[in-house]
């Protein structure tokens, strides 16, 4: 680890026109900045902490919707009843992901901004061939060890998974983050690896995540999130699904169904095609397991990870099939 300067920012003022500096970094919870860190990944010449900024912690929930500010921790945003009430696929989402401790420390901003857990990536000293860390380099992942990685929204020169659990239940319910005053729908928050795999999301050099916010709908009060792994708790996913839906008064008829996948993707990926085929249709098991396999449209196995194209439609069928009350 190197030495950096260290900056307590005083306002949200201060905190933007520091981390615009070349080699500057925000510090929220520290979870996943400290450990890039150390690992050589990271190497910022000035961290600006930003987790005694005040009114950036706020959890709110109305008819409208939910706001979440950036400093919000994630054992607080799972564990509030409101949140737990309206959007349950959040609330699980979070409690499923790293440890209580983490989970006591780590923020809501700093939750979305985590980087891939491609161990490759991770680890210069061995693999100096990656794209993400060093543009041009190569890519060490792909020929390697791929259990971890992406299935879908990958590119010939980045195959890294998308690690975020909260990401995925955000994306299915049509969450947008907030930068200040500007506004970014999560779709678009995140980005493809393409050639500039280097590039993950839309933030701009001095912008800071202020908050979230998430529109209320019927399919997210009637929400859940599933996560396959390799152990029961403090994993990432191998696989996993948020899912929300509505019915029709019949109690049967599918009026609004949203998919989400994460531990498959480059990106929080948003399964549009199950969504298609089943909305509009009556809730049935096997309509449901069919039109779950669409989620892998267009996956691509890289070797060892072939495993998640067949793993992640069931984890999308067995959620619809959980929320809509057949099983
Ligand atoms: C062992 C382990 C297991 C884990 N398991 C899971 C898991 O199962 N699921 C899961 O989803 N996550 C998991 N995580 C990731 C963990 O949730 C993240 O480390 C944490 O959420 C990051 O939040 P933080 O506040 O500590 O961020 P920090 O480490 O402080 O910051 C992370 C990044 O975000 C930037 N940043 C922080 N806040 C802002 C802001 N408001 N605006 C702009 N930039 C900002 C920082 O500059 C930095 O680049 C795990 C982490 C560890 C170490
Ligand atoms: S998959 Fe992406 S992050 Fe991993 S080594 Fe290749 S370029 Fe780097």
């Amino acid at each position: 680890m190197r030495d950096f300067d260290y900056t307590r920012a005083a306002s949200l003022a201060e905190a933007r026109m520091i981390a615009g500096e070349p080699g500057a970094m925000l510090l929220a919870g520290g979870t996943t900045l400290l450990d890039l860190a150390k690992c050589g990944v990271a190497a910022p010449t000035k961290v600006v902490d930003i987790t005694y900024l005040t009114g950036l912690d706020a959890i709110k929930v109305d008819q409208q919707g939910a706001y979440i500010g950036a400093l919000a921790k994630l054992s607080h945003v799972a564990d509030a009843a409101a949140v737990r009430e309206n959007y349950p696929a959040v609330s699980e989402s979070l409690w499923q992901a790293a440890s209580a401790q983490l989970r006591n420390m780590a923020t809501i901003g700093g939750n979305l901004l985590q980087r891939t857990r491609c161990a490759y990536f991770r680890d210069p000293q061995a693999f100096p061939s990656c794209n993400k860390r060093h543009p041009g380099s190569g890519c060490a992942a792909i020929g390697g060890l791929t259990r971890n990685h992406a299935v879908l929204g990958t590119s010939k020169v980045c195959i890294a998974t998308n690690p975020g659990d909260l990401a995925v239940a955000l994306s299915a319910f049509d969450a947008v983050v907030h930068l200040g005053d500007r506004r970014v729908a999560i779709e678009e928050f995140f980005l493809l690896p393409g050639m500039t795999p280097e590039r993950e999301h839309a933030l701009e050099p001095g912008e800071v995540i202020t908050a979230v916010t998430i529109p209320a709908s019927n399919a997210a009060r009637r929400s859940t999130y599933l996560k396959v792994r390799d152990r029961q708790s403090y994993e990432f996913a191998a696989a996993s699904a948020a899912v929300g839906i509505e019915l029709a008064a019949d109690g049967r008829t599918i009026r609004d169904l949203r998919v989400a996948l994460g531990g498959v993707a480059t990106k929080p990926w948003r399964a549009r095609e199950v969504e298609k085929a089943l909305i509009g249709q009556t809730l049935e098991v096997e309509a449901v397991k069919r039109a779950s396999l669409l989620a892998m449209t267009g996956a691509v196995a890289q070797g060892d990870n072939h495993y998640k194209i067949e793993l992640a439609p069931r984890i999308v069928a067995r959620a619809i099939l959980k929320v809509g009350g057949l099983a």
